[in-house]
């Protein structure tokens, strides 16, 4: 069965604004939105843009607007989507690039601000950085993050404040916060102690709910919040750290 994809286009170096073309495609019964994508740019349009790269939700970089929702473009089929209209826009909360493709730097930026690596005591031990299975439990959910920006893209104060460090990073901020082998200094919490940093989510928990790896973005940042409060309390009462 032939499917309507309405794509949303748009070359900043030409006079066109951002307007939709229409594409007629018939996709296998288990195709999903990416490999149609492809059909599409190579059977009919080469200009078209869009990203992609491991076409099984790994590598983060296919996500866009699917009929409305924000999604990874290799995680969702075409009959679930569609099958009729299929509307395809780019991230939201990013500048257009060219057609789907949308500029991340502001995501990358913030991710770099929170210093998302370990940070142990002293150098590498000669066994290595170990940790006990239980304890990783705690941390596992939070390290399976595949920097798509899904939540980022969706986040509404991101939209009024561009500033807003945003979901991702903080959520690998408490990733590193609850790893008991990351012994970062209270600066580190202290350096997205701020009006958009760790204090401006507004907890309406979207990013959550578009997270395709069920991270919860928005309790990592509960997290953060009470790991600072608990740091505060303790260096008042001079029980560090
Ligand atoms: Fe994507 Fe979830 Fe990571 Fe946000 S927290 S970048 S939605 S995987």
């Amino acid at each position: 069965m032939a499917t309507t994809f309405k794509i949303l286009r748009y070359d900043p170096t030409k006079d066109e604004g951002p307007h939709f073309q229409t594409y007629t495609h018939e996709a296998k019964p288990r195709d999903s939105v990416m490999e149609a994508l492809k059909d599409i740019r190579d059977q009919q349009d080469p200009s078209l843009s869009f990203r992609y790269s491991c076409r099984e939700a790994v590598c983060g970089s296919c996500a866009i607007v699917i009929n409305g929702q924000i999604a990874l473009s290799c995680r969702t089929l075409v009959s679930t989507a569609g099958p009729d209209l299929i509307v395809l826009e780019p991230l939201p909360n990013m500048d257009i690039l060219k057609d789907l493709v949308v500029d991340m730097a502001p995501f990358w930026e913030a991710y770099r601000f929170v210093q998302p690596y370990l940070q142990p005591e002293g150098g590498v031990p000669p066994t290595g950085h170990h940790i006990e299975e239980s304890e990783l439990e705690d941390v596992f959910r939070l390290t399976t993050c595949i920097l798509c920006a899904c939540c980022y893209a969706a986040c509404p104060v991101v939209t009024r404040e561009s500033e807003y460090l945003g979901p991702a990073a903080l959520a690998k901020l408490h990733r590193f916060v609850k790893d008991p082998r990351d012994k970062r200094p209270f600066e580190a919490l202290k350096r997205v102690d701020y009006p958009t940093g760790m204090w401006g989510c507004d907890t309406v928990f979207r990013c959550n709910d578009v997270c395709p790896k069920e991270i919860k973005p928005a309790h990592g940042i509960e997290g953060v919040r009470r790991a600072l409060v608990v740091k505060s309390a303790r260096r008042i009462f001079r029980r560090k750290p």
